[in-house]
């Protein structure tokens, strides 16, 4: 039964979901990319190969059970696939549809390496549990019994949340405090509409909220408590508050009307989108329509600045990269899809200064080249003695990346360990920090990363976190 369902990879050609044109999408935040009915669905899942060794599992941070789901996906049985998708995730939807699958699973496809295709393995995954929403198959969050132990979690990003989960089908008081008024982290206010539609991440709050868990948002830990008075209130402690301090470009004219920070256009963008007004965007500061718009960055979050702008009406949109496109860190499907946006990409150039006064009307520009590999192994830009030349700029957007904020000052701990990026420090095995009880997850502890870690990060804390709270609670039975 199950071989005449796959190994269809020869004859049956891979096939994306189609994507709405650059024309119908340029106008709204909606996702690009359409569902797939059932049959195409399982027609592409049938294509695996069903590989002994998976190699698409092995390279899924999660180790997702890939060719199993993929096998009762193609044998239309798309509850047992949910049902196996979602025991090793908490938010298999979300992945599959931002996952930079061409890095992971389907990077590592075995088919890809024969020329066939990958599976749509992201695409698949995103059908499998979207219809297990639409059917009533996602099963409520049972509590497990009440423990008598508390939780306190710093951050509602992935890694928070999916600890939260997994802690209160432990039988956990669970809360988590955040500082932005919505729960979701950069699910919610980073990362745009057009790649996670936000009723995606709020169902799955949702979720979270009716099985118990204490959301307490609009609650910043370092100004609403101190983390003493949080250790004070609970059992154990996870910091997950991922990483927000952007990356200075200290360039002349940097502090011009007109020269904004990739956060707060984005933030600003999503909110507009869940209706709130926004005073910044209202009066035009971080709205993008009519101008000159230059963003400055090659990573996902330059893309997602880029992409925000065209659909905010932009009159025009380049992205400045010092290096090529063969050596920027954004994902190269992104790229494709800004250019069919109609985002100009102008490579090997560098920001100077950002010229016009008070308000910023152009960015002069430096051409670079690339020079030897540096210590990321890519080639390192230098300047070209070709020249500067200025570019029309009435928005400037800084997409330089994000590093941790210092943590020990702002939560008023300095005995709690960080590296020197700032990130938060934790023991392998425990994953516990240099403070007793205090845990950490997710980008705080890596640096800026993926969702697909931090959630990774969130099952794995719960799992250490449950084991020190059990013995917590047996020491304080003997000791009774
Ligand atoms: C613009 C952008 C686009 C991205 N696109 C993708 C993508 O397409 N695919 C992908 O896999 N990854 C993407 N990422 C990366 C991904 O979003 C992160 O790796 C992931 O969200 C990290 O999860 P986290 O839970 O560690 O932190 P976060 O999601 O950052 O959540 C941390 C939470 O902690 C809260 N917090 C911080 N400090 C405090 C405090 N003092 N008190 C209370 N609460 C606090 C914050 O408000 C936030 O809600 C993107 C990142 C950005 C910035
Ligand atoms: S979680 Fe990400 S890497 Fe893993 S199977 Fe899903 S899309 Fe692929």
């Amino acid at each position: 039964m199950a071989n005449d369902s796959m190994l269809k990879f020869v004859d049956r050609e891979q096939s994306y979901p189609d994507k709405r044109t650059a024309d119908e999408r340029a106008d709204d935040f909606r996702e690009i990319a359409q569902r797939y009915a059932v049959e195409p669905a399982e027609e592409q899942a049938g294509r695996c190969s069903q590989c002994g060794v998976p190699y698409c599992s092995v390279h899924c941070p999660l180790h997702n059970h890939i060719p199993d789901w993929l096998r009762l996906t193609a044998e239309g049985r798309l509850r047992e696939a949910y049902e196996l998708s979602n025991a090793t995730s908490t938010m298999p939807e979300i992945c599959g549809r931002i996952c930079p699958q061409d890095r992971l699973c389907e990077g590592n496809c075995v088919i890809e390496f024969t020329g066939h295709g990958a599976v749509t393995i992201g695409s698949v995954e995103k059908f499998i549990t979207d219809t297990a929403w639409e059917n009533g198959w996602v099963e409520p969050l049972v509590p497990g019994k009440s423990r008598g132990q508390s939780v306190g979690v710093i951050g509602a990003g992935p890694a928070g949340l999916t600890a939260a989960e997994y802690l209160r089908g432990h039988g956990y008081d669970v809360h988590v405090y955040d500082r932005y008024d919505r729960a979701g982290g950069l699910l919610t206010y980073g990362i745009p509409g057009f790649k996670l539609e936000k009723p995606i991440v709020m169902r799955r709050v949702e979720r979270l909220k009716v099985a118990g868990i204490v959301f307490h948002e609009g609650f910043a830990v370092g100004d609403d408590a101190s983390l003493d008075d949080l250790r004070q209130r609970h059992d154990a402690i996870l910091i997950a508050t991922g990483v927000y301090k952007a990356r200075a470009m200290d360039l002349p004219g940097g502090g011009s009307n007109g020269v904004v920070a990739a956060l707060d256009f984005l933030v600003a963008s999503n909110r507009k989108g869940f209706g709130d007004a926004v005073p910044a965007f209202d009066d035009g500061s971080l709205n993008a329509e009519g101008k000159d718009v230059v963003v400055i960055g090659g990573g996902d979050t330059a893309m997602d600045c880029v992409r925000t702008a065209i659909r905010q009406g932009a009159k025009s949109v380049k992205c400045l990269y010092r290096r090529d496109r063969a050596n920027m860190p954004g994902s190269q499907r992104e790229v494709a899809n800004a250019e069919e946006e109609g985002v100009e990409f102008v490579w090997l150039s560098g920001p100077q200064s950002f010229d016009g006064g008070d308000t910023v009307s152009s960015v002069k520009v430096r051409k670079m080249r690339l020079g030897a590999p540096d210590a990321s192994g890519r080639r390192a830009p230098e300047p070209d003695p070709a020249g500067d030349y200025s570019v029309n700029a009435d928005l400037v957007i800084k997409a330089l990346g994000f590093d941790a904020e210092d943590l020990p000052t702002l939560f008023a701990t300095p005995e709690l360990g960080v590296s020197r990026w700032g990130t938060v420090l934790v023991d392998g095995k425990t994953l516990m920090t240099s403070l007793d009880g205090v845990f950490a997850a997710g980008d705080i502890v890596r640096g800026a990363s993926l969702v697909v870690w931090a959630i990774r990060d969130g099952r794995d804390v719960a799992a250490t976190m449950h084991k020190w709270l059990k013995t917590k609670a047996a020491n304080a039975r003997i000791a009774a």
